[in-house]
């Protein structure tokens, strides 16, 4: 199939590359010139780990091309996959400007049936939008369908959950649109849920909102036992037996971020406001998680007492481990809350130091490793479970720390093994 993808990100440079993995031909639009002028070089504007490779491979077999012009690339296309960005607004709502510049601009393009594909994470009812505008700036005559295709795969782990989906979700107004979509996924062989265009806008909200409800859930259960000397690790798993729970996602901490979560959690809350339901259970999940940063902090005064004039290091910036995504990351409010505070931080991520300078600038020391970073520190922060520190030589650690304290906001120490090499340790919920 010649398919283009609008909006060459997180999701649209892995979705185009991955349909070029099984034998279409893809066209990454973005008007971000200096990222197409990377892609075009064979430099990833994003860390994700294989996804250059793949690029690569794809690009070299002429099945994957990058441009900044959207109507070329319409024109060439039957299906065009829209894959921009929906940031919140200030009251929480999406602002879908992006997806609606995309449709007019395919609608002043096209010249022959286009299977318009939203890809973004959209409110229920921006099918109907898109419809609309395309209807409104398009030459008459002109057929096209509009349909609904969320997405589901993670960062870090894009192009696995890409290739093995759970499942895939079409929402379809005509068996055209449907036959199509069916068609381009049954390379990957996982259940299909064709469904109508807002019950699948509303899949992809509901899904991402009961995740981290279920993130929530452990976080609160986390501070019952940190108020009752109780280990959350033992609860999660006793509790994640039990299939109709499941182990996934219990893993209790300093809460959840990214460019998902936060944002589609809060897009959900407005969408049933504005539909006449109050989703207090939502807003509640929103307050667990914030709650999680300000428990943190808790953790650290209770510990080295006064902050002004402490050295903290804060180990993993990215909003989780392998990638470079610093959006809505809680490590990032840590390091802020610390600044304010008066504290002297020290920062060292994997991945992501290039991208944390233009956002912390000169407010912190940026190190270069784990060990550099906790040098001379009064207390040392997990604020993401990257492996590598997991596998931190910590007798070297405390040699190095100024006071042997450890705030772990993920729990990836055993706290009885860290307390035996002479650390004060804290996790999240743990005994
Ligand atoms: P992103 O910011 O990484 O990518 C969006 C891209 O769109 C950018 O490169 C931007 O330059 C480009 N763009 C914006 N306006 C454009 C326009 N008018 N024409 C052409 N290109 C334009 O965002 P992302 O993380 O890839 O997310 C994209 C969408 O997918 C969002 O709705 C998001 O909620 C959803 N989503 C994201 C993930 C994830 O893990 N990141 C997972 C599932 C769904």
């Amino acid at each position: 199939m010649n398919i283009s993808v609008v909006g060459s990100g997180y999701v649209g440079l892995v979705t185009g590359a991955c349909f070029a993995e099984l034998g279409n031909n893809v066209i990454c639009v973005d008007n971000d010139r200096a990222k197409i002028k990377k892609l075009r070089a064979g430099i990833m504007p994003i860390y994700e780990p294989g996804l250059a490779e793949l690029v690569k491979r794809n690009v070299k077999q002429l099945r994957l091309s990058f441009t900044t012009d959207i109507k070329a690339a319409i024109k060439a296309s039957e299906t065009i996959f829209i894959a921009v960005g929906t940031p919140p607004k200030d009251n929480g709502e999406a602002d879908l400007t992006a997806v609606e510049h995309v449709a007019k601009e395919i609608a002043l393009s096209m010249r022959s049936y286009k299977l318009i594909v939203e890809k973004s994470t959209v409110p229920v009812n921006t099918g109907e939008w898109v419809e609309h505008t395309v209807r409104t700036f398009s030459k008459r005559g002109v057929k096209f369908d509009v349909a609904s295709n969320p997405e589901f795969l993670r960062e870090g782990t894009a192009i696995e959950d890409f290739m093995n989906p759970d499942r895939i979700v079409l929402g379809v107004k005509s068996k055209k649109a449907a036959e199509c979509l069916s068609a381009l996924y049954r390379p990957l062989n996982a259940p299909i849920v064709v469904t109508d265009i807002k019950s699948a806008e509303i899949i992809k909200h509901a899904a991402n909102s009961f995740l981290a409800m279920k993130i929530s859930f452990i976080n609160a259960i986390s501070n019952v036992c940190d108020a009752l000397n109780a280990d959350v690790v033992e609860v999660a798993r006793g509790i994640g037996l039990d299939k109709r729970i499941g182990d996934k996602f219990l893993n209790a901490g300093l809460g959840f971020g990214g460019f998902c979560f936060p944002k589609d959690l809060s897009a959900f809350i407005r969408i049933s406001e504005k539909a006449g339901y109050d989703f207090g259970l939502l807003r509640e999940v929103e307050k667990i998680n914030d709650g999680q940063k300000m428990a943190l902090m808790k953790k650290i005064e209770s510990i080295i007492w006064n902050l002004r004039g402490k050295t903290v290091s804060v180990l993993g910036l990215s909003f989780k481990p392998d990638t470079d995504d610093l959006r809505y990351a809680p490590a990032l409010d840590i390091v802020e809350m610390l600044i304010r505070h008066g504290v002297k931080v020290k920062v060292y991520d994997p991945i992501s130091m290039v991208k944390a300078r233009l956002i912390l600038k000169k407010s912190v020391q940026f190190c270069k490793d784990a060990y550099d970073a906790v040098k001379k520190s009064d207390c040392l922060v997990i604020a993401t479970e990257w492996s590598e520190f997991k596998e931190l030589d910590l007798k070297k650690v405390k040699k190095l720390m100024y006071q042997a304290v450890i705030v772990d906001g993920r729990n990836i120490y055993d706290p009885a093994a860290v307390r035996k090499l002479g650390f004060t340790y804290v996790g999240m919920g743990r005994k």
